[in-house]
């Protein structure tokens, strides 16, 4: 059965490279797609199995959406993966505080990113 996978982030290229690294890295996913933290709040649901979000996005932020995330019942369960710059590194606290479970940094490679996976998917 493929992964579920939700990818949010405002740049459509980065999105389709997520998405790329992903099968590259060996993973079958059902990717849903989301340009920001509001948009994807109206596509999660309880079957999500990750998410894969941006820091920085017009109407909701990552940080935002990532709390709003952990505080529903429904979808807390589900691990979130945020994609950083090495600028934003430094705030990572700040992200963890709202639920971010870990970070990849950008640029990133398909193994960079399964090596983060790999310990939220079994
Ligand atoms: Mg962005």
């Amino acid at each position: 059965m493929s992964l579920k996978v939700l990818i949010v982030d405002d740049s459509m290229v980065m999105r389709k490279i997520v998405v790329k690294s992903l099968r590259a890295a060996g993973f079958d996913i059902e990717a849903i797609e989301a340009a920001d933290g509001k948009e994807a709040l109206k596509k999660v649901n309880a079957k999500v199995q990750l998410i894969i979000t941006d820091w920085n996005m017009p109407q909701m932020d990552g940080l935002s959406f990532a709390k709003k995330i952990k505080e529903d019942k429904n979808t807390k369960h589900i691990p979130i993966i945020m994609l950083t710059t090495e600028g934003s590194m430094a705030k990572f606290e700040e992200a963890l505080d709202c639920g971010v479970d870990d970070y990849v940094t950008k640029p990133f490679t398909p193994e960079k990113l399964k090596k983060k996976l790999d310990k939220f998917i079994n």
